[in-house]
């Protein structure tokens, strides 16, 4: 039997939380805030900002969208970030990538204030989570996998874990936070060799790589819980997973849909952690 993940009742869960919160700051002055800069006009990326700019409205979160016209080049985002970071009304920033040719998250995301970076885009935000310290958001994918996790009562210490994908926005930080949990972490790439052995060694299998279907059924051992963060364009519309659900199904324990698993916490997390830094800014 394998269980599937309700991620659209998580969300749900967590944005009750975020927006009591929220409602609690306003009540005391203070209106969280998220800007979120949109440097292109890729549709992927509008279409993921308006789901972004709904849940932050329900959430009692002003949410500002700063399209950027015409071609944007690296000095233009970064001086835009850079202005978002100084703006005390403004508590998270998310630079939304695609990013134009020749502008790079690692570069423009240091102009983030790491207290606003709630997408774990400044590489100073990532330090901090490989350092242990506290006082920056990991990115909002890594956080919904491992709160998708907890949720469902995924025991994390001493067990072992596969993350197959090294990018630095989802791959290294949930990695790094299955680790801050006490599990044996593994991170497989595109140069791994025997794979699907890796994998089925795994008891929590995290699949980030962005390939469609790369995780079959040789893949995954038998009462495995799998998370899916692969959000994959299918030719006429509708996204596919890395994950082969039908293969998988009935070998793995427990596993995330897409659509509807990281997906949607992933949009809470980010409302989450700007009521969370909005939280913090008003107790500065
Ligand atoms: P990325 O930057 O392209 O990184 C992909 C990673 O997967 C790389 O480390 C790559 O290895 C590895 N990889 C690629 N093909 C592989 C293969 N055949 N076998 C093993 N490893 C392979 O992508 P990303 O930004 O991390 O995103 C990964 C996926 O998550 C994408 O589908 C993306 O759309 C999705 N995503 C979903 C959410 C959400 O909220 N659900 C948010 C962000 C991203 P190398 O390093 O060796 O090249």
């Amino acid at each position: 039997m394998t269980q599937l993940v309700d991620g659209r009742a998580i969300a749900a869960r967590i944005a009750g939380q975020a927006a009591a919160a929220a409602a609690g700051l306003r009540a005391a002055g203070t209106v969280p805030g998220l800007a979120v800069l949109l440097p292109t006009d890729d549709p992927g990326a509008a279409w993921y900002v308006r789901a972004i700019e709904r849940a932050a409205t329900r959430a009692g979160v002003s949410c500002q969208v700063h399209r950027l016209a015409g071609p944007a080049g690296s000095a233009e985002i970064t001086g835009r970030l850079a202005g978002l970071s100084a703006d005390p009304a403004v508590h998270g920033i998310i630079c939304q990538t695609p990013l134009p040719p020749g502008a790079a998250l690692a570069t423009v995301g240091q102009a983030i204030d790491v207290a606003k970076d709630v997408d774990g885009a400044n590489p100073a935000s990532l330090g901090r989570l490989a350092a242990g310290l506290p006082g920056a958001f990991p990115p909002a994918t890594a956080a919904a996998v491992l709160e998708i996790l907890r949720h469902e009562d995924v025991a994390l210490r001493g067990r072992r874990a596969v993350v197959v994908g090294r990018s630095v926005v989802v791959g290294k930080p949930t990695a790094l936070l299955l680790l801050a949990e006490d599990a044996t972490v593994t991170i497989g790439h595109s140069r791994t060799r025997d794979l699907a052995v890796v994998c089925r060694e795994a008891e929590v299998l995290v699949a980030a790589a962005g390939r469609t279907g790369l995780i079959g059924a040789d893949y995954v051992a038998p009462g495995a819980v799998v998370i899916d963060v692969g959000t994959n364009p299918v030719p006429g519309g509708g996204l596919a997973g890395d994950v082969d659900a039908v293969a998988v199904t009935g070998i793995a324990g427990l596993l995330t849909p897409v659509p509807g698993g990281v997906g949607p916490v992933t949009t809470a997390m980010l409302i989450q952690h700007t009521v969370q830094a909005a939280g913090q800014a008003a107790a500065r």
